[in-house]
């Protein structure tokens, strides 16, 4: 197959063709939620980039590997259960259960690993056993801190370098600003009213950072294919797991970096702490539909800010509907008895059309375009003189193909409802006949005839087919 596809790499700050390191085998890292609350729209447009993704990756032919992990533990995580009066697992579970629902709801595939950090203290203490080992941590006051001016590489993904009058001063939130690149924690010492875990470190709990690293290294290997996050994970978050992982290892961490811009509303990064935010949840009871959802939060390249606006759901919704009636349209309409009005071309130019768009680092607004774009042909094949029955053949298949990968198509949603209406139809015959009313069966059954659909009356009752369909 001639298309390619080309990722755009933060780290090297420029789009390059993908290749994955194991022939045919891509393993990839996707920065999971944080599970102190719901996720929000903002999260989960970036959850969907990661869904695009992985299924690219298959329609170019590879098997995918993701983990994505679940941050059970970090400040806000201890913070919340705090509140809520509640164990950290006990809180963070129901968080969780919520996620999954939310990715379900939104047709996100499953990766294959969810990783949950307080399962994976070992392999922690492990990391910064061996950071230890080669020099780049110290202690104080009973926590442990990467010492940043031993790793001559920090700031490569993120172009940020620490300052020389920083030397040496260090930080201990998980999360913090861009001017604070300073020594990081790794392990911190206990705290009264904080979660701690009896190590061969000490006791205490592990830093934000340290927990990615140790998760991803250990279910893909000390170099996989691709990471990925939101911007705002660049740094510190990503910067320092490159520092740990690099550190620890001495070889290559991630060979190509992905990060998605931000979902805004009204000019602002939608955030939890900024209180403007929307969960899932929300846009549901308000009534609005998951797939126009998904749509919405696909639509617009994941290299691009998606501005929120109820107008851009409706939008969305609106082109949803579009494609469903062609959709239905076609499912009702028999295949023409001659060659039809839809080329074959204009099928097979779609499938690489397809391809190109979402080779193009994910183009997925050109994708959608390109969908919008056939389904144009098809309605005019339709209003003409109809689409024949090996071209309605490859045009399923293009159809199944775009919606391995964009996830939006009414599943059958046009053949069930033209399903209820035949049946409908078919037991009016039978009550007509049973009234002995002959030329109101005869119709229907003509009636149907014209649509494709072939009636056989059974012992059982009648049955009913698609013409030319199995
Ligand atoms: P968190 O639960 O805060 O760790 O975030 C989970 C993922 O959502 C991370 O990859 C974040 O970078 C990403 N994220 C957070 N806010 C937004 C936003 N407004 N738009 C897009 N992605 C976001
Ligand atoms: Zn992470």
């Amino acid at each position: 197959m001639p298309e390619e596809l080309v990722l755009r790499n933060t780290l090297s700050r420029s789009l390059e063709p993908f290749e994955a390191l194991e022939p045919g085998h891509v393993r990839m890292y996707t920065c999971g939620p944080t599970v102190y609350n719901y996720v929000h729209i903002g999260n989960l447009r970036t959850f969907l980039f990661e869904d695009v993704l992985r299924r690219t990756l298959r329609l170019f032919g590879y098997r995918v590997t993701q983990v994505m992990n679940l941050t059970d533990v970090d400040d806000k995580t201890i913070r919340g259960a705090r509140e809520a009066g509640l164990g950290l697992r006990e809180y963070t579970d129901r968080f969780i259960e919520a996620f999954f629902e939310d990715m379900d709801t939104l047709r996100a595939e499953r990766a294959e690993h969810y990783p949950r950090a307080t399962d994976y203290i070992p392999q922690m203490v492990r990391l910064i056993q061996r950071l230890t080992e080669k020099g780049h941590t110290y202690r104080a006051e009973g926590s442990i801190y990467f010492r940043i001016s031993t790793f001559p590489g920090y700031g490569k993904l993120s172009g940020i370098r620490p300052g020389s009058t920083l030397a040496g001063a260090r930080i201990d939130a998980d999360e913090y600003e861009k001017d604070d690149a300073r020594d990081f924690v790794l392990w911190k010492a206990p705290k009264p009213g904080e979660p701690s875990w009896d190590t061969d470190l000490g006791p205490g709990r592990p830093g934000w950072h340290v927990e990615c690293s140790a998760m991803s290294m250990d279910l893909l290997g000390e170099t996989f294919d691709i990471h990925t996050g939101a911007i705002d994970n660049i740094f510190p978050h990503h910067e320092n797991e490159i520092a740990q992982s690099e550190g620890a290892t001495g070889k290559p961490f991630v060979r190509y970096w992905l990060h998605a811009e931000h979902l805004i509303v009204e000019g602002q990064k939608m955030a939890k702490s900024a209180g403007n935010f929307f969960t899932l949840r929300d846009l549901l009871e308000r009534g609005h539909d998951p797939v126009t959802i998904r749509y919405l939060l696909i639509s617009v390249p994941y290299r691009q800010k998606l501005n929120f606006t109820f107008d851009g759901l409706h939008a969305a919704g609106q082109a949803l509907e579009r494609i469903a009636n062609t959709l239905r349209r076609l499912d009702n309409t028999p295949p023409a008895g001659g060659a039809g009005d839809l080329e074959l071309e204009t099928v097979e130019g779609f499938r690489k059309e397809l391809r190109n768009a979402l080779g193009d680092d994910l183009n997925t607004a050109r994708a959608l375009g390109a969908l919008h774009t056939l389904l144009r042909s098809v309605n005019t094949a339709l209003d003409g003189g109809g689409i024949s029955e090996p071209i309605r053949h490859r045009l399923d298949e293009a159809l199944a193909e775009a919606d391995s990968v964009l996830g939006i198509l009414p599943p059958d949603a046009g053949a069930s409802q033209a399903d209820e209406e035949i049946t409908r139809l078919i037991e009016e015959r039978a009550a007509a006949r049973k009234a002995r009313d002959f030329a109101r069966a005869d119709a229907i059954r003509d009636q149907l005839a014209a649509r494709g659909i072939v009636l056989e009356d059974t012992a059982h009752g009648t049955v009913w087919h698609r013409r030319g369909r199995s």
